[in-house]
């Protein structure tokens, strides 16, 4: 390992209203200009009863073309969705959704014991050949998901591997890197990714200085290329979760729930909605 990943950018996340009136802190949207590629977005669910108001959740919605990814800490999501599936995510688990050619789905916010709901959901982009695959549906509970410890660093793994222990979730078309990771204080952890892969963090709780950025909760950061990162605390842990993946190099059209390759894909997805056609059998 010689070459230091270096923080490119830091992103300030924004308040943005979604579903039918959920206040969340969004990072980053899908944009033509694909500049996280292979990520296309990232929400931040944060609500405390009652100091936010009544949570209205994200009624039955269509999705084309991408994957989405939840991951709660507080609270729960209840999903249906038009595979059949009814699910309950819960502190800990992840769900890993490819909506592929299409899927319709709900998905509804529940309070925890405390009052709180904190989770995030992650889009991750299909290449053109997966678009229109079969839509495809994982839940992985808290249990399935390994805790790597070892001095000081926690790592909860969904996808990629840490010193030989691997995440639940593989066959990802974007070979993707999901973590959960804590540091406590007065820690210096390195850690490879491969040098062509998109890598981000999401720092959410605490400090952390990553290559020689010190950065404070709450900001994503982005990083330039390189074969591995560090992060070093000092007199505070922190905590993001990490994510790293295989660009596509390939055009994007987002449209809403939608992201396709082409405006004519958007205009297809769009007819099919209207004449009842984009669900297949
Ligand atoms: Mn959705």
């Amino acid at each position: 390992m010689n070459q230091l990943r270096t923080v490119s950018q830091i992103i300030e996340p924004q308040t943005a209203i979604e579903g039918a009136g959920v206040r969340l802190l969004r990072s980053i949207a899908p944009r033509v200009s694909n500049n996280f590629d292979p990520f296309l977005l990232f929400d931040h669910f944060a609500f405390n009863d009652p100091l936010e108001g009544p949570i209205r959740g994200f009624p039955m919605h269509p999705h084309r073309g991408i994957e989405t990814v939840t991951y709660m800490l507080e609270g729960a999501t209840h999903h249906r969705d038009s595979l059949g599936n009814t699910d309950l995510i819960g502190p800990g688990d992840v769900q890993w959704m490819s909506a592929g050619r299409g899927i319709l789905h709900e998905e509804m916010p529940r309070r925890g014991p405390s009052g709180n709901i904190y989770g995030f959901q992650l889009w991750v982009n299909l290449p053109s050949h997966l678009k229109m695959s079969e839509p495809r549906y994982r839940g992985v509970t808290a249990a399935t998901i390994p805790t790597y410890e070892k001095n000081g660093v926690r790592i909860r793994i969904v996808a990629g591997t840490v010193d030989g222990v691997s995440g639940p979730i593989r066959d990802i078309a974007a070979a993707p890197l999901y973590m959960d990771v804590e540091l406590d204080p007065g820690i210096e952890w390195l850690f490879p990714i491969p040098s062509e892969h998109t890598l981000i963090a999401y720092i959410f709780q605490g400090e952390g200085v990553f290559a020689n950025e010190t950065v404070s909760a709450i900001k994503m950061v982005k990083f330039n290329d390189g074969d591995h990162i560090t992060v070093k605390t000092e007199n505070h842990p922190v905590r993001f979760m990490l994510m790293a993946g295989a660009p596509f190099k390939e055009p994007i059209v987002p449209y809403g729930p939608f992201v396709m390759n082409t405006i004519e894909e958007i205009q297809q997805t769009l007819r099919e909605l209207r004449d009842g056609t984009f669900i297949k059998e």
